[in-house]
């Protein structure tokens, strides 16, 4: 669960976040629709404990973010919150497996184990067939699949992803949205989508409007 309360961020003299109250109950797919330059992904880095707010209270799962030192908070992100980008971020010189396994392997995770678990995530996202394979030698629907497996190896609480279609054809979109409806319902995840794409935010449980630094309601 996340809870905001009166959040502010500035960067130099642009006022981007302008005293946001915004929760999202567990289990609950939100997306967040807005012109560009609104503050969707800003707000998006918030919750995901990546930017600090200026002002105002951040809570996930019960914990209040401001109280943790850099170090606790890295520990708190790495086993509370998975992300997934628009371009998947997966390491060239590692296999599909390999990249799924890495975040559980930091956090010192025993490797069998880990294997276990990743390749049954791959198997979920339906990408197994691709264990072995470096990610030039997959399409982007696959990366971007492989990607949402690694974002779920250490078991989060929350995905926050940003334009997760965005670079995706119309059949890849198609199964894409219908992925994070499973990974919602099979690990009762909270997930919060910033998305232009007008089919993954007709889908979401609800969607919340931000216009220049603040939510419509
Ligand atoms: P888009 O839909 O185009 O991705 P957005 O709604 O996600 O836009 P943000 O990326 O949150 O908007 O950016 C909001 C504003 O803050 C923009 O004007 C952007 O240029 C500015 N901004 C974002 N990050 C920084 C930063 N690190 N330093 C300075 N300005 C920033």
């Amino acid at each position: 669960m996340i809870q905001l309360e009166n959040i502010t961020k500035r960067f130099g003299s642009l006022q981007v976040l302008k005293g946001i109250d915004f929760s999202v109950n567990k289990s609950e797919i939100v997306s967040i629709v807005g012109p560009s330059g609104a503050g969707k992904t800003t707000l998006l880095h918030i919750m995901g404990t990546l930017e600090r707010p200026d002002a105002g209270s951040v809570v996930i799962d019960s914990i209040p973010i401001q109280s943790l030192d850099q170090k606790k908070l890295s520990l708190f992100r790495n086993q509370h919150i998975g992300f997934v980008f628009q371009i998947p971020q997966l390491l060239p010189e590692f296999s599909a497996l390999e990249n799924v396994m890495l975040p559980a392997l930091i956090a010192k995770k025993n490797y069998k184990t880990t294997e276990t678990e990743a390749r049954e995530l791959l198997q979920f996202l339906h990408v197994e067939e691709r264990a072995q394979h470096k990610p030039n030698e997959m399409s982007g629907g696959e990366r971007q699949r492989v990607a949402i497996a690694r974002a779920l190896i250490n078991r989060p609480s929350i995905i926050l992803a940003d334009e997760p279609s965005g670079s995706l054809d119309s059949k890849n979109k198609e199964e894409l949205h219908r992925l994070f409806f499973d990974v919602r319902d099979r690990f009762s995840l909270t997930i919060v989508i910033v998305t232009h794409d007008k089919e993954v935010s007709a889908l979401s449980d609800r969607i919340v409007t931000m216009r220049d630094g603040m939510i419509d309601h």
